[in-house]
């Protein structure tokens, strides 16, 4: 099969709309005969639902959570991306495209990262008209503030809390079809397989997660918009629900993954704090714009920090090494995440890390807080302001601008990061990769989309900080429902479809029969038992940095790992009821399958790029070195079987807009 990527002509800027104008549209009246699967109900499923009902698709949506307002969407803290230059920075779509483009290493699709750019200012439009309650400034306009990689002030923001705030406008649009009958929403109830027919996507099979029960729906069109597989890891910052099993059940009926290797590992999360830890915790990345990066200058410093006997607050700023803003003088602490992880990492692998483990940089706010705190005492006329004083007035403006952040950090290490710096480490955090999908959203099955962080998005390898809000919102609201229609155009005549055929009687008969194992195969270990070890594969051999004999380990130890749960894995519980452990086998099952695609992926990739650092492959300063010659495409995956049997596809990228060069943030 050959990957056709279905990307309009003419000038980039004119691709987009050019292309609406010539779609086939569906009128009112068909919509009303047209079913639309949506399963997710994060911010892409939950906007492109409402999107879809509002034109008048009969849509059904799934989740597993009891309520849209649950999705993993809901704990974006830092902000989303506009082009809207309201700061008169110098911003426009282009320099977004272009951030977007460089940011992730050169490795994705110009046309869709345009398209992005471009319906951006809609989206923040969009969200304000739904009662979004983004920060505004001292005069009432919307307030921006910068995230890494970029010169510019583009992000919007609510708090620490963006994510909960448009979700909930999400979740309120979502809630008016609901009412009107034109969302009927399955909250509970997971997604298990696709059904297709004639080589279509035509329904599902879904779980009702309270009773057991298998259900079966059908559509003429079905959209994927189950998030991203960090998870994979065991220990990451996504919710601990987020998994793999939509985008691989579908992957297992013929849509191709695209990139699983291009992991994001986020600079700024709390760090591990033993064995027994099943989460891990992001502290945005918006604290970079104020928060300073440093380790000791001395490494008997980080040892006397590690053992307690030193405080970070007594080291002069001589002895302190703030090594983001002595490597990249241009872009400082605000350097892309791929950059500032490595860079972490780095320093700590060379001994300077400050915590028990060796594993931790600090962030530190003490500079902010004097700055704030002068220019305060400015604003309220305080001559010769005291020490004491100013440091009240700043730690007043970090508490508006991050006071959620603080406190949340201060809960779980227990110490105050007002007066003593955060200790930070890396971690997963976002999964660039993800099923393939072409210009309008569909994979490689007629009639199924995916959306949102499950596709492999416009991101390339590495994605910018508040931007996967942005492509999730992008696709639901302003591009999905779209495309889709040119499909469903050909089916106004189509009809209910039947659940009773053949190919619904097989899909349910799989779905029990796995099912049925689970429980009956009354094994020895955990479904955790299995994740982790898994996870701690992938993190040391598959994680920030990785080599060939690494990869070559991990796909043999993956392999291993999923032959013993097959054979030993303990499911208590039945399935007629409430079961978390069965879910949770099902998605470690499909974990244990993508940890070995996505290993064999970073293995056929010799190169470094973004997120995906191949050791072999660095420039002498440690910089991630690209092959543009041999690697400037998407790697698309057909399963035909077995993860280690997957057939790889290369979709070439082309750079007609955006000079391909070396990325750099010096
Ligand atoms: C801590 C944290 C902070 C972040 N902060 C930001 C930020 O500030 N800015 C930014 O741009 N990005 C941020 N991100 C990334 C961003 O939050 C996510 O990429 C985005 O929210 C994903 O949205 P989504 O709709 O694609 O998926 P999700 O929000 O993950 O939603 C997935 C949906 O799919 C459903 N689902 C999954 N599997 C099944 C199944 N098999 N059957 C039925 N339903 C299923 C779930 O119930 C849920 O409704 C952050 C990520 C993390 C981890």
């Amino acid at each position: 099969m050959k990957l056709d990527s279905k990307v309009p002509e003419g000038p980039i800027k004119d691709k987009w709309t050019n292309y609406k104008n010539k779609i086939e549209l569906v009128n009112p009246a068909n919509k009303r005969n047209i079913d639309i699967i949506v399963v997710g109900t994060g911010l892409a499923g939950g906007s492109a639902a409402a999107t879809l009902a509002e034109l008048g698709y009969n849509v059904k949506a799934f989740a597993y959570q009891d309520s849209p307002r649950r999705a993993h969407s809901i704990a974006a803290q830092g902000g989303i991306n506009a082009s809207k230059n309201y700061m008169g920075d110098g911003d426009s779509d282009y320099r977004l495209f272009y951030d977007t483009v460089k940011g992730g290493d050169y490795r994705s699709r110009e046309a869709n990262v345009y398209r992005l750019a471009e319906v951006s200012t809609n989206i923040i439009d969009q969200c304000v008209a739904q009662g979004v309650p983004f920060a505004r400034d001292y005069g009432g306009l919307l307030d921006n503030r910068s995230f890494g990689g970029v010169l510019v002030s583009r992000t919007f923001y609510a708090k620490g809390q963006t994510g909960q705030q448009l979700l909930l406008g999400a979740y309120s649009a979502m809630n008016r079809q609901i009412a009107r009958g034109k969302i009927t929403m399955y909250n509970r109830h997971e997604m298990l397989d696709v059904v297709k027919i004639d080589g279509k996507a035509s329904g599902i099979i879904a779980r009702d997660l309270v009773t057991g029960e298998l259900e079966r729906h059908s559509a003429h069109a079905v959209v994927i918009a189950t998030g991203g597989y960090g998870n994979v890891y065991f220990l990451s910052t996504n919710a601990m629900g987020s998994n793999v099993t939509a985008s691989w059940k579908i992957h297992k009926k013929g849509a191709f993954f695209a990139n699983p290797c291009f992991t994001q590992i986020h600079p700024t999360c709390i760090p591990r704090s033993g064995d027994y830890q099943s989460k891990l915790t992001l502290m945005s990345e918006s604290l970079r714009n104020d928060g300073r990066i440093w380790v000791p200058k001395k490494l008997e410093d980080a040892k006397a920090i590690r053992e307690g006997k030193l405080k970070p607050t007594q080291l002069s700023e001589e002895d302190r090494d703030y090594f983001l803003e002595r490597r990249y003088p241009a872009f400082g602490n605000l350097v892309p995440r791929d950059v500032a992880s490595r860079a972490a990492k780095e320093r700590c692998d060379a001994g300077f890390g400050v915590n028990k483990p060796g594993e931790a940089v600090y962030l530190d706010f003490a500079s902010a807080i004097e700055r704030y705190g002068k220019t305060q005492a400015k604003i309220h006329g305080i001559d010769n302001a005291s020490k004491e004083k100013v440091i009240e007035l700043g730690e007043k403006i970090i508490e508006e601008k991050y006071g959620n952040l603080f406190q949340m950090y201060e809960k779980i290490v227990d110490e105050n990061p007002y007066k003593t710096p955060m200790m930070i480490y890396p971690a997963t955090h976002y999964t660039m990769g993800g099923v393939w999908v072409d210009y309008n959203l569909m994979t490689t099955v007629e009639g199924l989309y995916c959306i949102g962080e499950a596709n492999f998005s416009d991101h390339g390898a590495n994605r910018l900080g508040a931007s996967a809000l942005m492509q999730g919102l992008a696709d639901g609201y302003f591009v999905l429902p779209y495309t889709i229609g040119d499909y469903l155009s050909k089916d106004i005549r189509t009809g209910a479809i039947s659940t009773d055929g053949p190919e619904f009687e097989e899909a349910e008969k799989e779905t029990r029969k796995q099912l049925e194992f689970f429980v009956n195969n009354k094994g020895t270990h955990s479904v955790d038992y299995y994740h982790k070890k898994s996870g701690k594969v992938m993190w040391d051999k598959v994680g920030m940095a990785r080599t060939e004999k690494g990869l070559k380990e991990a796909i043999k130890e993956i392999q291993e790992i999923r032959a013993d749960f097959w054979k030993n894995v303990k499911v208590p519980g039945g399935i007629n009821e409430l079961n978390p452990e069965l879910e949770k086998a099902g998605r470690v099952a499909d974990f244990l399958e993508l940890g070995e695609l996505f290993a064999k992926d970073a293995l056929e990739r010799n190169e470094s790029c973004g997120g995906h650092f191949r050791e072999e492959y660095q420039t002498p300063e440690g910089e991630a070195l690209r092959d543009d010659k041999n690697f400037a495409y998407v790697a698309a995956w057909e399963y035909t079987g077995k993860p280690s049997e997957a057939i790889l596809h290369k979709e070439n990228l082309e750079f007609k807009d955006i000079e391909l060069k070396t990325r750099s943030y010096k």
